[in-house]
């Protein structure tokens, strides 16, 4: 903590992991002894820099961008980059923390990396937000590169982003490096099923959740919050599984519909119009609207979902959630729960998916799309989709077979700490102290 001060979300996030680590500490103690917990929360490298653009009044605006190189041992780093006001260096280094574990667990070959800028998109004009990607990234491009680093989309950054982006590499660089970011455009290098990826990957591990205990996402009433690229495509697949999904949310409120969302309304008001889920009543006057976030988690389900942001769902919310006898709860959004809310699900025996493990269809699929690159072809979206459900089964198992092997059987935090961080540390302590 003196190390690192005011980086809450960072800390959160290094007791979270080392909270699960005791017993392959103690089943394998030559990880203490070679200095790898050490390692594992020093970033290999931070960088912090500039982003200078101007708006479409001509005034001169600056923000701050990150990139957190965290670790190598695995692979390239890589993550997303996200733009929203509240970005610091503690959120950047808590999802690159998180995201070293998640990636270990995909069983890719992908370090773990993060990034962004505390720039808000919201309110920006399409030019604004063009010479905003195009200056972040004119600082970023000396960083990265297809075996280096390969940045991603989080919240604010979605194919629009990262085509400004790309088109700003490439120019700068003099060449079409199409593995240099993931979640482009289908048009120039971009996998089919990317923009699905991390909400239909949820999904699939929720029914891998369920199905340990007989039960399935069929005819379960599901919440979830968010109405971004993560919460749109876990409703679209839980819907398609026969789920009805009675509310969502965005920064401002949550619509609950008693007869279904209706997803086309949803995308249309978000990927469309870019506009509040308030406007929503518009077409469906019989749904309801309510200010603020954390009510979401007041209504009853089987299956809740945050898909939001980190810290969305607190003790008070789990505490609800449990009394109205939710089943499963798996983070589509990075640590959305708070640590007291993940043990009060632990201990009331919900089926609980850590981010780490619930959420990795996302990058996944990048580092499929990273394959595709390399070799120059494409993948049908039933290959890629194939492909996804695989690695998602094979994390929940392998974050199950952890959690047997270590004693917590069926406790998947602890499972998914564990079978990330042995692939991870594994591979530091064969290339040595470096
Ligand atoms: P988007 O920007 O597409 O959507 C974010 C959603 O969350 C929006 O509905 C937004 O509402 C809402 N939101 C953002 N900040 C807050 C807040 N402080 N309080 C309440 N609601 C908020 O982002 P994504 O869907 O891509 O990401 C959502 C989460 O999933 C993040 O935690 C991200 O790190 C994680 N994730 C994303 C992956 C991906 O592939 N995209 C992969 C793995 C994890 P509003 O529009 O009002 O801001």
């Amino acid at each position: 903590v003196s190390r690192n001060p005011n980086e809450t979300e960072f800390h959160q996030a290094v007791a979270l992991i080392f909270k699960s680590l005791s017993p392959i500490l103690e089943k394998y103690p030559h990880y203490m002894e070679k200095g790898i917990l050490e390692q594992l929360v020093e970033p290999e490298r931070v960088i912090t820099f500039r982003v200078p653009w101007i708006d479409d009044n001509g005034k001169v605006n600056v923000n701050r961008g990150f990139r957190v190189q965290f670790n190598s041992a695995l692979g390239p780093y890589k993550g997303g980059l996200r733009f929203h006001p509240s970005v610091n260096v503690s959120i950047v280094k808590f999802l690159g923390l998180e995201q070293i574990i998640k990636n270990a667990l995909t069983g890719q070959p992908i370090g773990g990396g993060k990034g962004g800028a505390d720039f808000d998109p919201k309110g920006k004009s399409d030019n604004e937000i063009m010479r905003f990607c195009q200056s972040y990234m004119s600082e970023l491009a000396r960083h990265i590169g297809p075996d280096t680093d390969i940045p991603a989309g989080d919240i604010g950054v979605g194919a629009t982003e990262i085509g400004y982006m790309f088109g700003q590499y490439k120019k700068i660089r003099g060449n079409f490096e199409a593995g240099v970011l993931t979640g482009k455009g289908l048009g120039y290098g971009g996998s089919l099923a990317r923009k699905e990826a991390t909400g239909y990957g949820a999904i699939y591990f929720v029914e891998e959740m369920l199905k340990s205990k007989g039960l399935s996402i069929l005819g379960s009433t599901t919440v979830v919050s968010g109405s971004g690229n993560v919460a749109i495509y876990a409703m679209e697949k839980a819907i398609s599984l026969g789920a009805k999904v009675v509310a969502c949310s965005d920064s401002d409120g949550f619509i609950y519909d008693d007869n279904g969302i209706d997803l086309d309304t949803i995308k249309e008001i978000k990927e469309v119009k870019k506009a509040r889920i308030e406007t929503y009543l518009i077409k469906h006057p019989s749904a309801a609207y309510f200010s603020g976030c954390n009510g979401i988690w007041g209504i009853p389900c089987d299956v809740a979902l945050p898909c939001a942001t980190q810290n969305e769902l607190d003790s008070e919310s789990a505490k609800k959630l449990i009394s109205h006898g939710v089943k499963a709860v798996a983070e589509g959004a990075n640590m959305p729960c708070t640590p007291e809310a993940i043990d009060m699900f632990l201990e009331n025996d919900v089926l609980f998916g850590p981010a780490k493990a619930a959420n990795a269809g996302g990058v996944a699929v990048s580092a499929l799309e990273m394959a595709q690159n390399s070799m120059r072809m494409s993948w049908t979206f039933e290959e890629v989709d194939e492909k996804l459900q695989q690695i998602m089964k094979g994390t929940y198992e392998s974050c199950l077979a952890a959690s047997i092997e270590f004693e917590a059987e069926g406790n998947l935090e602890i499972g998914s700490n564990i079978a990330g961080f042995k692939r991870v540390a594994d591979a530091m302590v064969a290339q040595g102290v470096i």
